[in-house]
């Protein structure tokens, strides 16, 4: 890019990195260039430098990467969740209530899962699991006897007897049969435990979302009982003489909804299946509408996967008002809803700090005027390519040079060419790409295999993270996450580029932008400063990414960092992990840390023996072996 000659402002950057559309009132950027955060959306009097708080983590002598969380942040969307669904019932008359249960699988971290419930603690907000292992975090953390857990999931015998312990204690306990095999071995064990259970059903329904993690939704779902199945619950009920116990009704269309409309259907749906139960005589009090609420990644409010057509209130409201529509309609009283919401509880509270490496630049060297005359017949062939080159045969150029491209390629193998010739070869096809991009700027619309070109100029900035353990789903399914400098904003951004991890690995890198067009192969950032750290952040990370993240290349966890903010911009570290060692990793792998040792020790003994090394260089040796064992397995200053 070539420097603009107005001044640049940190408004250029806001609008640039559209912080404003994907940062939902938490993230702005101060007049000094720096990017702030808030836990009140648009209440900047309040907000926090990220920077500073950098450099607060890097004084108490932990390294980047770091997870950064905003205590917080979580706070204030549990209330905008409880508070919208409030409002909706008030402002529309619905006679039930609203109960959240947070799904333990979003962010099973501890520290969230504390949080959750102790903000939670005033709206009776409970929790989901869908295992064994989430069922035992949630009965140690959950207090309160009001809120629910759910239990979802297929369920074993322990699973089974473990929710008939809780509801024993006084939980609100349900548990939602999600396949017609696990409903006889639950009315057996209640009997054996002399535990009434409270019982859900789990219904596939017929309406199906976009979006990329769907496929829960529909017909073909995995989970869930088709309408039949549902039938054959209620007569085995009715059989043992239970059908009071079945109070819940369970549906999960699938996470990141973006289209409002499908949500509706959903809604609809589900309410006629659960009027069809009250009327089959089932004891119903729940209508639990699972996931799905969206978070806006990209800031477009559109139904782009990356995105969501819809608010939180108008979510609330549209969920309440579908659920009355049905049942006022067949005169069934309004039953508690409940919604499993994840994602848009816990997206927006962490993100990931990193510095920056180093960098690739593409620059061609300058070519001459004219050929030597012994120049081989395909390079010059190439060279007309780039002589003839202007907007209107752009595409032909582009032909033609990939087509010699590939000639020089043959020419090269098969000997007919040597390497310098290649070497020019390679230089002068570049320099037509860049042209290309150059030139493409100007035309209206650009021809489709041209869409890319300017990506292969891109610079590309390695970056001290692992996208497969800090953002898997950018490497998995290719999600979007918004990604900018915390700094120097009030700089224009002169260079293109895309993010390279250390993974060293080809698919470790980021090379999908949010944009507000769709999505962009390159991004902007700020040329690199000698002795000065870059600073990037990936944002809205807090759901799924931790514990989907592997241990590729042994990266492992990166430390986390805790804070909260109070009011005129003060903050406290309330909490702080250490990231894993090396040793850690190496023990998830199987190693022993100490055999390894061990072994080395003997290996360096043996170069002693030989006179490769002193004894004092042994010792050396293994205290450098013993302190990488120690060490953060990133990269480290
Ligand atoms: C994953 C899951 C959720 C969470 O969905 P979000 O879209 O993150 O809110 C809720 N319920 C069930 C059953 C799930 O499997």
């Amino acid at each position: 890019m070539t420097p603009s000659l107005e001044r640049w402002t940190v408004e250029r950057s806001t609008e640039l990195y559209g912080v404003r559309e994907w940062g939902a009132g938490f993230f702005g950027i101060s007049p000094s260039g720096e990017l702030q955060v808030t836990a009140e959306p648009g209440k900047f009097e309040n907000a926090v430098s990220i920077p500073e708080i950098i450099e607060g983590i890097q004084a108490r002598g932990l390294d980047m990467p770091v997870l950064l969380r905003i205590e917080n942040i979580l706070d204030t969307q549990i209330s905008l969740l409880n508070e919208s669904f409030q409002d909706a019932i008030r402002s529309l008359d619905y006679k039930g209530t609203y109960l959240g249960a947070y799904p333990i699988k979003v962010n099973q971290q501890q520290q969230v899962v504390e949080a959750v419930t102790r903000h939670g603690k005033k709206y009776h907000h409970g929790l989901e699991a869908g295992s064994k292992a989430e069922l035992i975090a949630a009965m140690g953390m959950l207090r309160d006897t009001e809120a629910v857990l759910v239990c979802n999931g297929y369920k074993d015998q322990e699973f089974i007897d473990l929710g008939l312990h809780a509801t024993r204690l006084g939980f609100t306990c349900i548990m939602v049969v999600e396949m017609p095999g696990e409903l006889p071995l639950i009315i057996e064990r209640s009997k054996v435990l002399g535990v009434e259970p409270i019982l859900g059903v789990r219904v596939k329904l017929s309406t199906q979302a976009g979006g990329l993690w769907t496929e829960s939704g529909g017909d073909r779902s995995i989970f869930g009982l088709n309408a039949a199945q549902i039938i054959d619950v209620i007569d085995a009920l009715k059989e043992a003489d239970m059908l009071d116990r079945l109070q819940l009704l369970h549906y999960h269309l699938g996470s990141q909804i973006p289209n409002i409309r499908e949500i509706r259907s959903a809604v609809a749906e589900a309410s006629r299946v659960y009027a069809g139960l009250v009327a089959e005589g089932a004891g119903m009090r729940y209508l639990d509408l699972g996931g799905g609420l969206a978070v806006d990644y990209d800031g477009t409010q559109t139904n782009f996967m990356s995105s969501r057509n819809y608010s939180v209130n108008e979510y609330c409201v549209d969920v309440v008002e579908g659920v009355m529509t049905v049942l006022d309609e067949q005169k069934v009283p309004h039953p508690t809803i409940i919604t499993e919401s994840g994602r848009a509880l816990v997206a927006y509270y962490s993100m990931l700090l990193f510095n920056v490496l180093d960098f690739a630049r593409f620059e061609p060297e300058p070519l001459p005027e004219k050929l030597p005359p012994d120049t081989h017949i395909q390079v010059q062939h190439l060279f007309e390519a780039l002589q003839a080159l202007n907007l209107r045969t752009i595409q032909e150029c582009f032909n033609d040079s990939l087509y010699y491209r590939d000639e020089v390629r043959q020419a090269f193998s098969n000997g007919k060419m040597s390497f310098r010739q290649r070497a020019l070869a390679d230089n002068v096809f570049w320099e037509i790409i860049r042209r290309i991009a150059v030139l493409s700027k100007d035309l209206p619309a650009l021809p489709h295999d041209l869409e890319n070109v300017g990506q292969a100029l891109s610079d590309i900035y390695y970056c001290n993270f692992s996208v497969f353990q800090s953002l898997p789903d950018a490497w998995a399914i290719g999600q979007l996450f918004p990604v900018m400098p915390v700094h120097r904003l009030g700089e224009e951004p002169t260079r293109e580029g895309l993010l390279a991890d250390i993974t060293c690995d080809c698919d470790g890198k980021i090379d999908r932008f949010i944009d507000s067009q769709g999505v962009k192969r390159s991004m902007p950032l700020h040329e690199l400063k000698e002795n000065e750290e870059y600073y990037l952040g990936a944002f809205l990370v807090g759901a799924y990414q931790e514990t989907l993240g592997d241990l590729h290349n042994l990266l492992g966890d990166t430390n986390v960092v805790t804070i909260r903010i109070r009011q005129g911009g003060q903050y406290d570290f309330v909490g702080e992990l250490e990231g894993d060692s090396v040793e850690d990793v190496l023990t998830y792998v199987e190693y022993d840390p100490k055999a390894l040792l061990a072994r080395f020790r003997e290996t360096a003994e043996n170069a002693v023996r030989h006179g490769r090394i002193t004894p004092s260089e042994r010792r050396e040796t293994l205290s450098a072996y013993r302190s990488g064992l120690q060490g953060y397995t990133y990269f480290e200053r």
